[in-house]
């Protein structure tokens, strides 16, 4: 089992370098180089890097998709494992991690639909944590 916590020296330097600038310094790296943003500006900007880095296609579907038709997916559930990470390199100097994805958006006002790929995934999870949970009452499915 991991523990995580703040790596306050590789977040100095990630603010310092200006690759993170949240105002408020909520955005952080954590002991096993995983990176966490919040605020506008640097969960914004992770989500244009992704967007250019994908080429807008959904990570699902593969479908093109313009700059309002698609969302940013995190891959791991949990606030402790929900990294921001894209293909960055970990603390260990050898795993490269890649937290988020561009899926095809569920919000309705941007022309999302409620079987889009983003709503399915949160869909498959939901379905996932019900049977986690059932089995961890020892209930059968
Ligand atoms: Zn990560
Ligand atoms: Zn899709």
């Amino acid at each position: 089992m991991h523990e995580y916590r703040r790596d306050e020296v590789a977040t100095q330097a990630a603010y310092a370098s200006g690759y993170f600038l949240d105002p408020q310094k909520r955005s952080y790296i954590n002991n096993l180089g995983h990176e966490f943003r919040f605020g506008a500006v640097d969960v914004g900007h992770q989500r244009a890097l992704l967007y250019y880095r994908v080429r807008g296609r959904c990570k699902d579907c593969g479908k093109k998709l313009a700059w309002a038709q698609g969302d940013m997916d995190h891959e791991n559930k949990t606030t402790k494992t929900r990294c921001d990470c894209f293909d960055r390199l970990l603390a260990d100097g050898v795993t490269r991690c890649t937290g988020i994805s561009w899926r095809c958006t569920m919000d309705v006002r941007r022309g999302g639909r409620p079987d889009s790929c983003h709503a399915k995934k949160h869909g498959r999870e939901i379905i996932s944590d019900r049977k986690a949970r059932r089995d961890a009452a020892g209930r059968p499915n």
